[in-house]
């Protein structure tokens, strides 16, 4: 099969190793915008368990990549300065440039070209002429999405609140979340390591926040600064660094038909998940897979393409779920943080709806214990 596939991010390019691990003699031609040796960002987390998910369909990539992840079974929650340490949240994190690094090598290995420095940016480009399967995995702000959205009846709702990737010098040792009040209300930082000497170090605030600390008139310099003096505890000395770091607004993107003809869509292009459930990337290999196994499963593309949508949707909706909850409880960060620290860190383990109560129990029996013996209305005054 003819195949050329736009974005060489986690989506594409591993859709492009699968196929041609199925089959050799399948023509498989990646289109990536960037050059070879550069991204956006620093790390991206894997949260749950981490590279599991691939374990049953490519043990080779799995013992590819879970020597480089960083690992750590715990959670911070920082409320000001008070860190609420929880446990039982296993996360892995890796380099985002040393992850695809990885992906280009497995894919050519495999016999896949991947042709960098090459932006297609219209489905009527020449590289795309007689292919039989079109993939549309050029991200969250997919040209090929936005020239059939209506076809694809795409949604996407810009979400209120501002973020910023960062990174810095300062490896920490759990993935953290410090939620900082200042007279402009609460910053946000997400901060992991993701190399031994490396951390991602996202910050985040509401609109109004935003607003109010002026960074819409602020230049880079300044900004940074004035993160730097709001999270001075936590970096402790170590600088925050830039890649073409700029604030943003999370898109949150559906599409109600998820190919039209011989074109679909992969990865972030098909859907956003919110950073802050850290499955963006394991969305995007998850979505490789399925529309692999779909075609493996199937007798010609439209049937395939069926039922990639078909099996795909179910598992990925629950995530979405998850998602929209997690973005609602940030843009809210601002009232929850009057809570006590612990009711703080509580609210953020509960905010998806997905951990109850008795998982709590599971994960961390001391930390539910505490929660119980602060909430006897609840849990009645036996405590
Ligand atoms: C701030 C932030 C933090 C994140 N943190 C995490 C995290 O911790 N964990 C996690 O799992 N995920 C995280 N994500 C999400 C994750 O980065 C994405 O979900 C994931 O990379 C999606 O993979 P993709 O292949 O669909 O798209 P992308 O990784 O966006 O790749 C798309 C590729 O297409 C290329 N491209 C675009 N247009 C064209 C064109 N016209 N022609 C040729 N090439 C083109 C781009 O250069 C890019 O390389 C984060 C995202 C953001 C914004």
């Amino acid at each position: 099969m003819k195949i050329r596939i736009i974005g060489g991010g986690p989506a594409g390019l591993y859709f492009a190793a699968l196929m041609k691990r199925e089959n050799p003699a399948h023509d498989v031609v990646v289109f990536e915008r960037g050059p070879r040796d550069a991204t956006w960002g620093f790390g991206v987390v894997f949260s749950d368990r981490a590279l599991e998910f691939l374990r049953a369909d490519d043990e080779a990539m799995y013992q590819l990549l879970m020597p480089l992840m960083e690992t750590w079974p715990d959670l911070t929650i920082v409320h000001n300065d008070t860190p609420v340490p929880i446990a039982g949240n296993g996360f892995a994190a890796i380099g985002r440039l040393e992850f695809l690094s990885r992906l280009y090598a497995h894919a050519e290995s495999l016999g896949v070209k991947i042709e960098f420095d090459s932006e297609v940016a219209a489905l009527d480009h020449p590289a795309l002429a007689g292919a039989e399967l079109i993939v549309g995995a050029d991200g969250a702000f997919s040209s090929v999405r936005n020239e059939m959205s209506e076809q694809f009846g795409t949604e996407t709702d810009l979400r209120t609140n501002r973020f910023i990737w960062y990174g810095t010098s300062k490896a920490f040792d759990s993935l953290s979340l410090t939620f900082r009040e200042t007279e402009h209300g609460v910053f946000c930082a997400h901060h992991y390591r993701y190399s031994p000497a490396m951390s991602t170090f996202l910050v985040e605030v509401t609109d109004a926040t935003w607003q109010r600390a002026g960074f819409a008139d602020m230049s880079e310099e300044d900004t940074i600064r004035r993160c730097e003096q709001v999270f001075a505890n936590e970096l402790g000395g170590a600088q925050i660094l830039s890649n073409k770091s700029c604030w943003r607004q999370f898109p949150a993107v559906t599409n109600r038909h998820w190919s039209v003809g011989n074109v679909v869509l992969l990865g972030d292009a098909l859907r956003t998940a919110h950073f802050s459930i850290g499955s963006g990337t394991r969305l995007a290999m998850e979505d490789a897979i399925a529309l692999w196994k779909a075609l493996r499963d199937s007798g010609g593309l439209p049937e395939a393409l069926t039922l990639f949508q078909e099996r795909r949707l179910p598992p990925m909706r629950k995530i979405l779920d998850a998602a929209t909850a997690s973005i609602r409880w940030y843009e809210r960060m601002d009232e929850t943080i009057c809570l006590a620290p612990l009711d703080f860190a509580y609210s953020y383990m509960t905010r998806t709806g997905r951990v109850d109560h008795s998982e709590m129990m599971r994960r961390d029996p001391k930390l539910a214990a505490a929660w119980e013996h602060r909430h006897p209305e609840i849990f009645g005054d036996s405590y």
